[in-house]
């Protein structure tokens, strides 16, 4: 049974702006493990879902259910701190903070430890370790006492993708991680979901195909607000109904 082995799943995710269903009856299972994408034309309704799994939206109808739990009437700070975790939007990134403190701020958001934390060196030596671990792992070592508003736009978003690692989230949501990106972040933002997808669910909305086929393990195909196809990328992208779809966009 597929949905029984998903970690995140939409049933019959329905959402009408005026009347207009953007969104119309989408059934989707998330397993655990993969890096799954959606994509499609322009106006296909992928930015809705996206904002529907994670709770920035409220579904007209439907169901969605991670990690066995119903979570269609969840918040979306409650959705967070069960493990769904949404990059670039949730995670503050302060400009004048250095790139250490910025990641130091992120874990210390995860250690709900208060002022207690602080009093011991040891925990404090902890949290540098960890820090420093995390910088290293998004390849940002040399930029730690640079401020984060010094940093080249790739950078920062790599700056991202450290501070919502520090929650240590089971599932992470990218919308759009390669959008403004030249060919060398691509290649190194690519690298780095790649390695943090090790261990995690990645689900992401994503324009460039490349990524999509370079990266990705399941491909949701959505037109109209409704799927057109699923499967790896090498079964969607030579499916007639996907390439029509994208001719007439
Ligand atoms: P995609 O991300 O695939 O480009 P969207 O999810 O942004 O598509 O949009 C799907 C459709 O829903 C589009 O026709 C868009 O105009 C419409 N839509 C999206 N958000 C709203 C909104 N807040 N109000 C009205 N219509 C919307």
């Amino acid at each position: 049974n597929a949905a029984a082995d998903a970690i995140l799943s939409a049933k019959g995710l329905t959402k009408e702006f005026f009347g207009f269903k953007a969104v119309n009856k989408v059934d989707l299972d998330i397993h655990e493990g993969t890096i799954h994408a959606l994509i499609g034309p322009n106006g296909a309704g992928k930015t809705t879902v996206f904002n529907l799994l994670t709770k920035f939206l409220t579904p007209t109808a439907g169901t969605i259910v991670f990690q066995g739990r119903d979570i269609t009437g969840v918040r979306p700070a409650d959705v967070a701190r069960m493990g769904l975790v949404r990059s670039f939007q949730i995670s503050a990134v302060f400009p004048h903070l250095t790139v250490l403190d910025n990641v130091r701020v992120a874990l210390q958001r995860k250690a709900h430890l208060g002022t207690q934390f602080w009093r011991s060196n040891r925990m404090l030596d902890r949290l540098n370790d960890e820090a420093h671990q995390l910088i290293e792992a998004v390849g940002l070592t040399a930029f730690a006492g640079h401020d984060a508003a010094e940093l080249p736009y790739g950078r920062k978003r790599a700056l991202e993708i450290a501070t919502t690692l520090a929650l240590d989230p089971p599932v992470l949501l990218f919308d759009e991680p390669m959008a403004g990106m030249g060919v060398e972040d691509i290649g190194r933002i690519s690298d780095l979901i790649r390695r943090i997808a090790k261990g995690r669910t990645v689900v992401m909305v994503e324009h460039n195909l490349n990524v999509v086929a370079d990266l990705c393990d399941q491909v949701t195909v959505l037109a109209r607000g409704e799927i057109l196809a699923e499967g790896d990328y090498a079964s969607v992208s030579s499916d007639a109904r996907v390439r029509e779809a994208y001719m007439g966009s």
